[in-house]
């Protein structure tokens, strides 16, 4: 679709984004919304699949959610956007090639590592991030040589309780055949069907009310087929500082999770083949192995007490027990990965950003046209629909800086030029219409098996199938 040059500026303002995830399209779909500047977009993303963490982070069995591409999918229709994919920022252009070449970068690489929890015995085999895991079940080109061993392992434990760690959990524990038509890599289903996880045990460091999953998730895990989830009702007594906290609460959802985990703790568990125990107020504090390999969790016992701001904090009791294990699954948090030249707040795993604006924290000015949208922005918080407003706000800054006039035009301004420069150094893109191209072959793929699609797990083969690439 043609945009108008608006008389504002009188040029085209040439905009990066760095990441095709959801918070990279939503700033995209802002950037286009508004009527002030004609723009023209260019997503950089270092594989040739678009989507982030919808493709690659979202459960196979939530295809609801990822109806959202749909949208993504109009955007990229659009003769303003063109996709970059299969170019790593960092390694095959560099920041300042960027900074030649457009009039504002917005970083959009969300998180893609995890945090640590720092606990001795976090790298036994056997302990696993639920990034990994995730990727891997989702067939990303980074997680599908990982081995989980499910068919060696019946109890496993997963620490944390948001909803990647009710991912985790559901995926463990779902009959297989629920997830065979569905976009699971076909690895990840065999192994599943391998499986010989009988018992989870989901790990929460605080109580019954501080629990970070959404109730539609944990009623989710609680009505698997062939499976009990077993709430101790002694966990589900608060504690004073709870109890106080919760008279400043008006979070519908914490009254929610409060009356489903007690509904569920008066249940006396059916005789289900399988369990997912949920204990609360409990830390791992060291991952036990033989020989490389995990065998046993240490346990301790939290209590809760009021942090300056009020909200329930736990420490440990000194009261310690122990757990044997096959596997473990840390789902504590994500966190971002630094981009080579762009200031990064190591503490919090973020882009050093105010609102959105980067800026250096050594001299606390703002780096003029770069910005940043969505995790890494923010840290890992929210659904997907968050990063609308989120990445609105950014926009919102890019516009007032194009108003004060903070954006130089960059001195090379030809859009054909950043194409030649990647040319020059032997970087094969992938356009939009070539990743349709993949969509396409993955559709059929999948048809084939009777599943959704069956994705390409090898960057390797997605640049085979496309020989000889599109001309553009
Ligand atoms: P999260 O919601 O922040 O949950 C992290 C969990 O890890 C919390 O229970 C936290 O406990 C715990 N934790 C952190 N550090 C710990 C430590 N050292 N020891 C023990 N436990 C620790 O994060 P998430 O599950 O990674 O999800 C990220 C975001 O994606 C969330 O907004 C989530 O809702 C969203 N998401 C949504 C869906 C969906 O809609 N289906 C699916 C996946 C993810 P404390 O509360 O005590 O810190």
């Amino acid at each position: 679709m043609p945009h108008p040059v608006t008389a504002t500026s009188g040029r085209i303002i040439r905009v990066a984004v760095v990441g095709s995830g959801p918070s990279g399209f939503y700033a995209i779909a802002a950037l286009f919304k508004q009527e002030e500047h004609a723009v023209e977009v260019d997503l950089f993303d270092r594989l040739p699949t678009p989507f982030g963490l919808v493709r690659g982070g979202v459960a196979p069995d939530h295809q609801n959610i990822k109806a959202v591409i749909r949208v993504y999918d109009n955007l990229a229709q659009q003769d303003r956007f063109r996709f970059l994919g299969n170019v790593m920022v960092g390694r095959d252009v560099t920041l300042a090639d960027l900074e030649a070449h457009y009039d504002a970068i917005v970083f959009a690489t969300g998180n893609e590592s995890e945090r640590v929890m720092g606990i001795p015995g976090e790298d036994l085999e056997g302990v696993f991030s639920a990034t990994q895991f995730v990727g891997w079940y989702n067939a990303h080109p980074d997680f599908r040589h990982l081995r989980f061993d499910l068919a060696a392992s019946e109890r496993v434990i997963v620490v944390g309780n948001g909803n990647v760690a009710m991912d985790v959990t559901r995926i463990l524990a779902k009959n297989p055949d629920e997830l065979a038509s569905t976009d699971i890599a076909d690895y990840a289903l065999e192994e599943l069907r391998r499986s010989s996880v009988r018992e989870i045990l989901i790990l929460g460091r605080r109580g019954p009310a501080q629990v970070a999953f959404t109730p539609k998730e944990i009623k989710e895990v609680g009505s698997l087929e062939g499976v009990d989830l077993i709430v101790d009702p002694e966990a589900m007594e608060l504690d004073e500082v709870t109890r106080k906290w919760m008279e400043s609460q008006t979070s519908k959802t914490r009254r929610q999770n409060l009356d489903y985990l007690t509904e569920k703790s008066s249940e006396d568990p059916s005789g289900a083949a399988s369990r997912i125990y949920l204990h609360l107020l409990v830390s791992p504090t060291e991952f036990v192995g033989l020989e490389g390999k995990l065998k046993s969790v240490r346990l301790e016992k939290n209590e809760l007490y009021e942090s300056e701001d009020g909200t329930p904090r736990p420490r440990g009791t000194g009261v310690e027990s122990s757990e044997s294990i096959d596997l473990a699954f840390t789902a504590v948090g994500y966190r971002g990965v630094p981009l080579p030249g762009v200031p990064f707040d190591d503490r919090r795993g973020v882009f050093c950003n105010r609102d959105g604006r980067i800026f250096d924290p050594s001299s606390g000015s703002i780096v003029p046209r770069q910005y940043v949208v969505g995790w890494a922005k923010r840290g890992p918080t929210g659904l997907i629909g968050s990063n609308v407003a989120d990445a609105k706000e950014t926009v919102e800054l890019i516009l007032e800086d194009l108003r004060n006039g903070r954006l130089d035009a960059p001195a090379d301004r030809d859009p054909s030029d950043i194409l030649r420069l990647l040319d020059e150094r032997g970087v094969t893109r992938v356009s939009f219409s070539d990743w349709q191209q993949l969509d396409q072959i993955e559709l059929a793929k999948g048809q084939e098996s009777g599943k959704i699609r069956e994705k390409f797990t090898r960057v390797e083969r997605m640049m085979a199938a496309l020989c000889p690439p599109t001309p553009r």
